[in-house]
């Protein structure tokens, strides 16, 4: 058979127990680079259920563990994959792209003066008005009271903590995202991510 037809097939794919559609939402797989490491931790790599499917049919990634669950097209019938590998590396830019999210990653959602959680804002370092650019270096994580209270000032001036934020690489920012496991995981994907292994000394 064409592949053309087997990925028409893909849509023409039903749940076995004739739940229909919605409950199959529930069935995400886990994406694993070529060298069975996470494609991204934070947000985890997940593609519903048809992208994997049609992603074993294009020979684009292996099936490395499978949902009890079963699909069913009028001539196939298969499990849906809870975890799958891609066959060719994807390499990461070295590099990660400098947005909001990705610096509150860095600074692990707290703020970087007193540590708080809470009401996260954008803190330039060295002050706009002293010359203080918005870049990685220059811009750190802090609550709005500290950074109420730092107004345009430096961290010296104001008499608060120093912080040196840094440019993080690609992977040290996967690092800090592994921190943060999101509310579900299947059971399946745990081998792989590593999140509940405690390290002894
Ligand atoms: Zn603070």
């Amino acid at each position: 058979m064409f592949k053309a037809e087997l990925i028409d097939q893909v849509a023409r794919f039903r749940s076995a127990d004739g739940d229909g559609e919605r409950n199959l939402q529930g069935c995400p797989a886990l994406v694993l680079n070529a060298d069975y490491t996470p494609l991204s931790y934070y947000p985890l790599s997940l593609w519903p259920w048809q992208t994997a499917i049609k992603a074993v049919f294009l020979d684009r990634v292996d099936i490395v563990e499978s949902y009890d669950r079963e699909v069913h097209s009028p001539s196939l019938d298969m499990k849906i994959p809870s975890v799958i590998a891609l066959r060719q590396y994807v390499k990461q830019t070295e590099f990660p792209a400098f947005t909001r999210f990705n610096v509150f990653l860095r600074d692990h959602f707290t703020c970087q003066y007193c540590g708080s959680g809470e009401s996260l804002t954008f803190d330039h370092v060295i002050p706009r008005r002293l010359g203080g650019k918005t870049t990685w270096e220059n811009i750190a994580s802090a609550c709005a009271p500290c950074n109420m209270k730092k107004g345009g000032r430096t961290p010296k001036q104001a008499r608060m903590k120093s912080v040196n934020p840094i440019r993080p690489t690609s992977w040290q920012l996967q690092e800090k995202g592994r921190g943060f496991p999101p509310h579900y995981l299947h059971e399946t994907w745990r081998d792989w991510l590593y999140w509940d292994i405690e390290l002894e000394e």
